[in-house]
């Protein structure tokens, strides 16, 4: 949690409410002046090759690398996550740097097309400037998969970490500084009014990672100018429980990604549609694994859940609770009071589509477990939200699984396994969970201004 003081942003661990340092916060009518640092950083940076670019910031990850222990534990102490988690976000980052690249290299390249009257040259170009806003839960990962394909495109880039977590969002911006030239990654601290600001100066692309009221905030601020958005927003993850599928390995994905990270992920699983038929099996082998979470500080290396980010989250996680309480979920496990930022992690079930708790982002350690007749309940249900982000399906039978994740709205889905895909796959979000998206070749070319030049065939 963080507290906001006219000129400086300190950071306090959710875990001990102590402050563990500060950042000075960037005054909002100065953006205007760092962007058009940006810009003129952009010449040159805009002028090398692909190769060139690429080159100057490979290095980066054996520097990552060797830092992970520290930016984990920062991490831990910044935002509350379990310390292996903390770096293994941070390992995951550095290994994935150099795959990261070398993709959006080949995405990149230009093309050449002949139709035997017109010879066609089309390039990738850089927009210019681009202003990169993030979220606190993936506070080094969420920067990477956005600052980079921007940076490689040419483009420079002006970032605002999130008030949560100015500190690893500050370390962030370090490593990578050590290996670029002056003014083509900017760093900027504030809250929503920096953001604000940022998004109506003279950027040209703005790639966000937040909310959806956010993301529909700066969707609107940013349309008067035109300007090119990619917004990754919120999600309401829905899983799937077939009658035919292996309740154990079902159980362990649903206590895993329920309440990983404190269930502070925008691809969490929020809802559960269980076949009746198997409903008391998996809800038995649920509770089993969550009752065995350990909740604490996340430096403890036996902690599974450590404390919400700030005790306004836990406050909207506790009152989303109370809620479904009122409107008549049953508390099968939790929802004990717990003292500072934590939440006992806890399993709702008697559960309905009237009920707000089905339908609203939690972003809390909280999982929902509703019955259904069969999978055609189950999929209308699943698609009974705006969002779209990710689902996961479980089910033995692959073809039937693979018939009900063609059904689902989401952008990605899993079966038997988490939404995210192979190498090389975008991190997309249908619906309200997205406008734009990264990674993957279509992913990457967002962050450029495609154009051509022909010429007439002999
Ligand atoms: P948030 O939207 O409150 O804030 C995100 C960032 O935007 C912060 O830096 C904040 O200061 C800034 N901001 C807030 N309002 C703004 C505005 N109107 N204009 C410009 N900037 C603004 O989100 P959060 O609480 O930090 O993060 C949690 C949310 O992020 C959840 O909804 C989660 O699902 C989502 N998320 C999505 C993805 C994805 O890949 N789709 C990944 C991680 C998190």
């Amino acid at each position: 949690m963080t507290t906001a003081t006219p000129s400086t942003l300190e950071s306090l661990n959710p875990a001990t409410g102590e402050s563990i340092g500060s950042v000075p916060i960037t005054p909002a009518e100065t953006i205007n002046d760092v962007v058009s640092r940006g810009r003129e950083a952009q010449v040159a940076w805009g002028a090398m090759s692909l190769t060139e670019r690429i080159n100057l910031i490979r290095p980066a990850a054996e520097a990552i690398k060797a830092r992970s222990n520290e930016i984990g534990a920062l991490m831990t102490s910044e935002m509350g996550k379990p310390i292996a988690e903390g770096e293994g976000e941070v390992d995951y980052a550095a290994a994935g740097l150099p795959g990261l690249l070398d993709s959006i290299a080949s995405a990149l390249e230009p093309e050449h097309l002949d139709d035997g009257r017109t010879e066609t040259d089309l390039y990738y170009d850089p927009f210019g400037v681009c202003g990169v806003i993030t979220p606190w839960n993936f506070p080094f990962l969420m920067p990477q998969q956005t600052v980079i394909p921007a940076l490689v495109a040419g483009n420079t880039v002006v970032m605002k970490p999130s008030e949560e977590t100015p500190l690893v969002g500050q370390a962030f911006a370090d490593v990578y500084n050590e290996f670029l030239p002056e003014g083509v990654l900017q760093i900027i601290h504030g809250d929503e009014a920096q953001g604000k600001a940022l998004v109506k100066s003279d950027v040209n692309l703005i790639a966000f990672v937040g909310s959806r009221a956010a993301g529909q905030h700066i969707l609107e601020s940013a349309g008067g100018d035109l300007k090119r958005v990619i917004l990754e927003l919120g999600g309401k993850d829905p899983m799937i429980v077939l009658d035919d599928a292996d309740l154990e390995s079902a159980a362990d994905f649903a206590a895993m990604n329920s309440f990983r990270n404190c269930g502070q992920v925008c691809v969490s699983t929020e809802r559960i549609y269980v076949q009746e038929g198997i409903a008391n099996d998996f809800e038995q082998a649920l509770l089993e694994r969550v009752k065995d979470l350990k909740v604490g500080d996340g430096t403890d290396t036996t902690t599974r859940i450590g404390p919400m980010v700030s005790q306004q989250q836990k406050e909207m996680v506790l009152a989303q609770l109370e809620t479904a309480k009122q409107q008549g979920a049953t508390v099968a496990h939790g929802d004990v009071p717990m003292d500072g930022n934590y939440v006992a992690p806890t399993v709702l079930t008697g559960l309905d589509h009237s009920m707000n708790i089905m339908r609203d982002e939690t972003f809390g350690p909280i999982a929902c477990v509703m019955r259904v007749k069969d999978e055609g309940e189950a999929v209308k249900l699943a698609n009974d939200t705006p969002y779209g982000l990710g689902a996961v399906v479980f089910g033995s039978d692959a073809d039937r699984a693979k018939g009900v994740a063609r059904q689902l709205t989401a952008g990605m889905v899993g079966i038997n396994q988490g939404c995210g895909g192979a190498k090389g796959a975008p991190w997309v979000g249908a619906q309200q969970s997205g406008y734009g998206f990264h990674g993957g070749v279509h992913g990457h070319r967002q962050f450029t201004q495609v154009r051509i030049v022909s010429t007439p065939k002999d």
